[in-house]
């Protein structure tokens, strides 16, 4: 067994590393090599870039200088909830797990991106690359299960009454997910020093600068600005609007790759995983839609979060070519590598999910 690394306060251990990872991470090495070509952004990631920016930057002046009745509001405001989630897919999430470019402040100017939409970057980068990413799945650790009790997404946490209705009730509340960010959680983990259980350490200096302007940049743009054009009501109205949206849009992506009947879920009391990192990965992760472009180039690879959880270090504009390498490995090694084939069936699979852990006699429980 080996202990894992990069953990603020957790004794989980998994399975020493076998010939899987070995295998795996040469033919990636290989591929890279082969063809001659970096890791990093290329020049699909730098148009993606501009044109989600873009279309951020558009739906925001849109929604503040030229929305004048419900129906353009309306418009705009969905809009701007899409190109947020757009934006937080494709640019600082490759940012904070510094994939995005070589140099260090590409990758901290591209995770900015998530002060910006309101949440904090530093806690972020506790909260998904360490948490989440070390420990997928595993109750009480990774930070994307806890979502504070309304909904019981994994066997080991208990189950409370209305879970029984929660496959229908929880797509409602993924909306309120940006506000709980940027309002609640950034605050709470601040002054708590903790996420969930585990210890992380406070900002300070430079990333405590950035949480906090990003905080007040955040509500300049939010509340104040639009202040200026439109009434308290409509601001409030069209800022819970594009919210939801984001909430709802980044959320479901997320709980497609892992809060689905085809991923595992070990049990995290044990204190050791009977499977090694890379391997535990894979069968903790499923992919959706995987040959189709359009999902991937809007979803910033999220799609293909099995490749992304394996190499989280490489841009996701290389994924595609990374899944046929992956799965034939996983083939290989008997390590189960799920991907549904259409977005209806990975969201009925959770749907069937969150159906399951809400059962009052489920098996699994
Ligand atoms: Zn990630």
């Amino acid at each position: 067994m080996t202990r894992a690394k990069n953990t603020p306060a957790t004794v989980i251990q998994f399975e020493r590393s076998t010939e899987f990872k070995k295998i795996l991470s040469e033919r990636i090495e290989h591929y890279f090599s082969s063809k001659n070509i970096s890791k990093a952004a290329d020049a699909r990631m730098y148009r993606k870039t501009i044109i989600v920016l873009t279309w951020l930057l558009a739906s925001y002046l849109l929604l503040v200088l030229a929305a004048h009745g419900p129906i353009t509001g309306l418009l705009f405001a969905v809009s701007l909830g899409l190109a947020a989630a757009g934006v937080g897919f494709n640019i600082p999430h490759d940012g904070g797990h510094r994939a995005y470019g070589k140099h260090p402040i590409v990758n901290k100017l591209a995770a900015a991106a998530f002060d910006l939409l309101g949440a904090s970057s530093y806690v972020w980068h506790w909260k998904h690359n360490v948490l989440h990413h070390g420990y997928t799945n595993l109750a009480g650790i990774d930070d994307d299960l806890d979502i504070g009790g309304i909904g019981r997404l994994a066997p080991e946490q208990p189950r409370l009454w209305m879970h029984r209705f929660q496959q229908f009730y929880l797509w409602a509340l993924y909306g309120f997910l940006p506000a709980k960010w940027t309002f609640v959680d950034d605050f709470r983990v601040l002054l708590r020093g903790r996420i969930g259980n585990h210890r992380f350490p406070r900002p300070k200096g430079k990333d405590l600068g950035v949480l906090f302007g990003g905080k007040i940049l955040f509500f300049f743009l939010a509340f104040v600005l639009p202040l200026f054009f439109h009434s308290i009501w409509m601001v409030l109205l069209f800022y819970a609007i594009s919210s939801a949206v984001l909430g709802f849009t980044l959320s479901v992506v997320f709980q497609l790759a892992h809060c689905v009947q085809e991923a595992d879920f070990p049990a995290a009391s044990a204190k050791e995983v009977g499977n090694e990192w890379a391997a535990h990965q894979v069968e903790t992760t499923v992919n959706f839609c995987r040959d189709s472009k359009l999902i991937g180039w809007y979803l910033g690879g999220l799609n293909m979060q099995i490749e992304h959880h394996l190499f989280p270090k490489v841009c996701h504009v290389h994924y595609p070519a990374l899944s046929r390498i992956v799965e034939g490995v996983c083939k290989d090694f008997g390590v189960r590598y799920t991907c549904h084939r259409n977005a209806f069936a990975a969201i009925a699979s959770h749907y069937r999910w969150l159906r399951e852990m809400g059962r009052f006699n489920d098996a699994a429980a």
